[in-house]
């Protein structure tokens, strides 16, 4: 089985994407993790990524599904695997069918009305010495306004400023609305209330999952 992760900034998909890995047992292929560490090990494709991010350039896709296709190529991704930040465009999902394509896939598509949205967004507090996140609301850190962790002063980013994350989910919006049509024509596409806490959301999404890797049980059973 695989799972995809949609869902907007300050969707909390992250979360959910480690609550599932822990249940099922899946590991949760985040791809910006993916990249940061293939720069850090210094391998071919990290030393690609770097040189193109240093010119301040956004990685390209062959680069991106290559580093996919290398990681779900590991044991650990037989049984199954969360996508988290992959794909992110129609052109990367039909990628995908050619990596690996024979695998029953499932859309969960955490969504959230853009109010609600822009109001987790702008309570987003940084550490700028160990870059903690803390919400003011979900996840305040203890003693106000300081770093849990090593008690630096917590700033806010200045892409987490209303005008900036009113963009960014515009820009976000447009990209994946044709992705998500494209999963609901294949009908993989499952949308999940993400409003609540992240207990409700994660009982949401379990629902469908076990009654998806039930289905799937059983397939593999009957063939
Ligand atoms: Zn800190």
């Amino acid at each position: 089985m695989r799972i995809i992760l949609l869902g907007a900034p300050g969707s909390g998909k992250g979360t959910q994407g480690d609550l599932m890995a822990k249940r099922y047992g899946f590991p949760r292929i985040s791809t910006g993790d993916l990249l940061r560490q293939a720069v850090k090990m210094r391998t071919p494709l990290g030393r690609k990524a770097e040189a193109i991010m240093k010119e301040g350039l956004l990685v390209n896709d062959e680069i991106v599904e290559e580093l996919v296709r290398e990681r779900i190529a590991d044991p650990g991704c037989r049984k199954g695997y969360i996508l988290d930040g992959f794909p992110r465009t129609v052109a990367q999902a039909e990628a995908l069918k050619e990596i690996d394509g024979k695998r029953p896939e499932i859309v969960i598509g955490v969504e959230v009305p853009s109010e609600v949205l822009m109001e987790r967004l702008s309570r987003r507090r940084v550490c700028p010495s160990c870059q903690a996140i803390y919400n003011l609301i979900v996840q305040p850190p203890k003693d106000q306004g300081q770093c849990d962790v090593c008690q630096s002063k917590l700033v806010q980013r200045s892409d987490d400023e209303p005008d900036v994350i009113r963009e960014r989910l515009k820009v976000y919006c447009e990209q994946t609305e044709k992705l998500k049509d494209y999963y609901l024509r294949k009908r993989s596409y499952r949308p999940v209330d993400g409003r609540g806490t992240i207990e409700e959301i994660f009982r949401r999404i379990v629902h469908i999952l076990d009654e998806a890797l039930g289905k799937d049980e059983m397939r593999r059973v009957e063939t």
